[in-house]
């Protein structure tokens, strides 16, 4: 007898679930413990704006109504912010969502998406999901992407590159001159998509500037979110850039009402807040500066980021470490799900934060000499 078990598309069998940071509540919980710091999912440790909290108040009563399904005031804020059109731009429920678009409007079985490795889950979920092949690039000695041996796999079917800049966990950047060799090395007629969800925690001038590319007409989509230096994660919202073309057909697979209301107001009023921004910026550069120093005095290697996380090789199994350090109440990311597994993945917190870590880390490495 058919089993409905038995029916899901094929491309299902080959998806690995996602693995989340271990959420804050949970831990405290399972420990009895209060205080916890979550250093594992690269968000905002001063919240949102204030300007987004009051602007959430305010539109709260109206939840009862639909949101603009277009995100009208949104794209004329973004477009005004961006110095692009509003037809350049699209939102989504968080750029997951619009990788997952991406993903739908161009895969068909048997197309072929080039991404680094390691480098964000998605690519190779939204990839997989759609029944494409995924040919995964390890990164440089540096842990930057190898661009050259990326090109060079290009092919007939290949349709959508991924470039995650920068990069997820790594916290490199791919460089302007980098990006514009591949560009002129690769088929006009594949996507390359940039996610750019740390963008604005970049400090190195030789980053690229996407939004030129998208203006020269190039194939790109460039993707930029919410979540993270403005600290909106919870409400799922980013948005992606490109040709005006290229929008249109993504949009054909967008469901209507697909970034909520709250969402839409918040990162309105978020992008009016470029102090909170500033803040924000400051207190990661600060913090990269003192997680270093005390990386170096503790004798571990770590990647120089661009991020607001830091990839740290601990030269022993990351899985115990991130035990140990759950007792003392610091959540991190264990390397092992990247494929690195003495290296863990710490988001830069507050200053008060990046201390608690580094002292717990200190006495957790002291206990295992
Ligand atoms: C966090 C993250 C995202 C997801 O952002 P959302 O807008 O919350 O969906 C996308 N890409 C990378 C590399 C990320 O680290």
């Amino acid at each position: 007898m058919r089993k409905v078990e038995n029916l899901g598309r094929p491309a299902i069998f080959t998806l690995n679930p996602y693995v989340p940071g271990k959420p804050v509540e949970e831990v405290e919980r399972e420990l009895g413990i209060s205080g916890v710091v979550k250093l594992a999912s690269n968000e905002n440790p001063l919240g949102p704006s204030p300007s987004a909290l009051k602007a959430l108040e305010k539109a709260i009563a109206r939840v009862n109504s639909y949101p603009d399904s277009n995100c009208f005031y949104l794209k004329k804020d973004l477009a005004a912010h961006l110095g692009c059109r509003e037809e350049n731009l699209i939102i989504g429920n968080g750029s997951d969502e619009l990788l997952k678009l991406i993903a739908e409007t161009f895969l068909e079985p048997g197309d072929q998406v080039i991404f680094a490795r390691p480098s964000f889950s998605e690519y190779e979920f939204v990839s997989k999901i759609m029944g494409a092949n995924c040919t995964a690039v390890p990164v440089k000695e540096d842990f930057a992407h190898d661009l050259e041996t990326m090109a060079k796999q290009v092919g007939a079917r290949t349709k959508l590159v991924f470039i995650c800049n920068p990069n997820n966990p790594t916290g490199t950047i791919v460089t302007q001159e980098e990006l514009r060799a591949f560009i002129a090395s690769t088929p006009p007629d594949i996507l390359l998509v940039m996610d750019e969800a740390y963008y604005e925690y970049v400090t190195d001038p030789h980053y690229p500037d996407s939004l030129q590319l998208v203006e020269e007409d190039s194939n790109v989509i460039i993707l930029r979110t919410f979540s993270k230096i403005y600290g909106l994660a919870g409400l799922r919202i980013g948005y992606g850039i490109s040709r005006p073309e290229i929008i249109a057909l993504i949009n054909r697979a967008r469901e209507p009402f697909n970034v909520n209301l709250l969402a839409q107001e918040a990162a309105r009023a978020s992008l009016k807040d470029q102090n909170h921004l500033k803040q924000s910026r400051e207190m990661v550069v600060e913090g990269r500066k003192y997680l270093y120093q005390a990386f170096d005095r503790l004798g571990l290697k770590y990647v120089p980021t661009q991020t607001n996380f830091i990839f740290v090789d601990t030269f022993q199994d990351s899985k115990e470490i991130f035990t140990a350090l759950l007792q003392e109440g610091i959540i991190i990311r264990t390397g092992d799900i990247f494929g690195y597994p003495t290296y863990i993945r710490v988001t830069i917190g507050t200053r008060r934060e990046n201390e608690r870590f580094i002292a717990a880390l200190e006495r957790v490495l002291n206990s295992r000499r």
